[in-house]
């Protein structure tokens, strides 16, 4: 039953849910309707009677030893009562009858009426039903004259009527009660449709987007409540995987088209020298061509397995405490060649020392990777620097990192021809590279940037740049301090 209820869908669940929460709420209303009745009823019966016995009482006299109701217009008090269809007794203490009138004359008085009778209290008793009668409500006072009680007086009515109402009362509940759950099921149905139609619309529609059709959208025209925002939502989500897939499709076609050239220049190479028989410094000269594609291709698959593992968001594998300062003058040394090479003025301007933790071989390619570019892209004669210090004295380095930050600040600084605004988010792309320096012998891959930041952002940190045209770049490194860095 649970089974069948869990598969039948929210409607037909929430509907049940509906139904039994008002068939609670209908039992309990029914409950308390009829024991405001049942009181009223017999409240209103007890009153009718007390005021009869009252008015007895008032007529009955003691004369010569014995009780009488005194008659006025020539007709006993008890008469009218006994015509309304009332039970009138009055009987004295030893048990006889003074006075009786109206119907039941078979029936007992209770002995517990007549008990508190003769203590001289009034009570409002039942009696058992005689046959097929309805029982009898009966209201006892007492006589008493100078503190005596001299009999008692009885008024009873039968409780037909009033058996009467409540068992009509119950019938119109027993038949209204389901009448009504019936209907509120079918409307509890008809609402839960129609709250629900919305979301078999994003389900349908959402069933006919695939993989394939990533660039589709659910577009459906929805009112700005919890299904609407949950179709545009869904939208949101599939604008970002189409992005997603977009990007990975051109990564898989950039990376294949970089592995491409190096191998068709290898083939080129050896199909040349396998042409005919070669002397011996030919083929070294074909060997030192395919070694440096080989090295080409080796540099590029290890920039792709970086990338691919600092992609999945895997923790530094390796993290030891390091003096960056170090790392960087490392850095700067590897470079200089170049710079003296092409007439760059390397100034490099470092602390004495600063702690950090991390990957020292991820490091050196993220700084290598900066400074390489910043040599490789200025113009002969340009200026490049290297600056560094704690994040606390950024002031000195001019902008990035936020208030608060500890840690620490590498800047690397150009005057060459900058990177056009619009390419900006760009260059941080994997292989993107700026039209400018789309020549092989300048440029690398395009997978320089995308790795620095990886790397910087493995560890928890992470690189802006600032660039103007024809004015020079500034690309800023920050670092967190040992103890803020994102544990493995
Ligand atoms: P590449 O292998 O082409 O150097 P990168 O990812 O390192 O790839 O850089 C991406 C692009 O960003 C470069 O092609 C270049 O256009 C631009 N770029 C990077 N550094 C600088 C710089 N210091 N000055 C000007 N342009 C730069």
């Amino acid at each position: 039953m649970i089974e069948m209820l869990r598969r039948s869908g929210i409607r037909v669940r929430l509907t049940l849910w509906y139904v039994l929460l008002l068939a609670l709420i209908l039992a309990l209303f029914s409950t308390l309707l009829y024991l405001i009745l049942d009181r009223a009823l017999y409240g209103q019966v007890d009153e009718g009677l007390r005021l009869s016995a009252e008015q007895v009482r008032g007529a009955v006299r003691r004369e010569n030893g014995r009780l009488q109701v005194v008659s006025s217009e020539g007709e006993s008090e008890v008469t009218p009562l006994g015509e309304r269809g009332l039970l009138v007794r009055v009987i004295d203490m030893e048990g006889r009858v003074a006075a009786s009138a109206g119907p039941f004359r078979a029936l007992t008085i209770p002995p517990e009426a007549l008990d508190a009778a003769r203590q001289g209290l009034s009570l409002s008793s039942t009696t058992a039903a005689l046959g097929n009668n309805a029982p009898v409500r009966i209201y006892t006072v007492p006589y008493i004259e100078d503190g005596t009680v001299y009999g008692s007086i009885h008024v009873g009515q039968s409780l037909e009527e009033v058996q009467e109402t409540l068992q009509r009362l119950v019938l119109i509940l027993a038949v209204m009660t389901p009448l009504t759950l019936l209907l509120a099921s079918a409307g509890g149905l008809f609402l839960a449709n129609r709250a629900l139609s919305p979301i078999d619309r994003v389900t349908r529609a959402t069933q006919r987007i695939s993989a394939e059709h990533l660039d589709q959208r659910l577009n459906l025209a929805l009112p700005d409540d919890e299904v609407g925002r949950l179709a545009r939502t869904l939208d949101g989500m599939l604008e970002r995987l189409d992005e997603a897939f977009r990007r990975q499709r051109q990564f898989t076609a950039d990376a294949s088209h970089e592995l491409r050239t190096p191998l068709a220049i290898m083939k080129g190479n050896i199909g040349v020298a396998l042409h005919r028989p070669r002397q011996p410094a030919e083929y070294r000269a074909v060997l030192t061509d395919v070694e440096e594609e080989v090295d080409r291709l080796t540099r590029l698959v290890e920039d792709l397995l970086l990338l691919a593992r600092t992609d999945t968001g895997q923790p530094l594998l390796h993290r030891e405490p390091l003096d960056l300062v170090g790392l960087l003058q490392v850095v700067a040394e590897q470079v200089q060649p170049m710079a003296e090479a092409k007439g760059i003025a390397l100034d490099v301007d470092l602390p004495p020392s600063l702690q950090i933790e991390g990957d020292p071989d991820k490091l050196v390619r993220l700084f290598l990777n900066l400074l390489d570019n910043a040599v490789k892209y200025t113009p002969e004669g340009g200026h490049v620097a290297l600056r560094a210090a704690e994040a606390g004295k950024r002031g000195e380095l001019g902008g990035g990192g936020e208030p608060g930050e500890r840690g620490v600040m590498v800047q690397i600084v150009d005057d060459g021809p900058g990177v056009p605004p619009d390419q900006l988010p760009l260059i941080f792309e994997r292989f993107y590279r700026a039209d400018t320096s789309r020549s092989r012998t300048g440029g690398g891959a395009g997978l320089g940037l995308a790795l620095a930041r990886s790397i910087a952002e493995a560890h928890g940190g992470r690189i802006e740049v600032q660039s103007a045209r024809e004015k020079g770049s500034t690309f800023t490194v920050w670092l967190p301090a040992p103890d803020d860095q994102p544990s493995p």
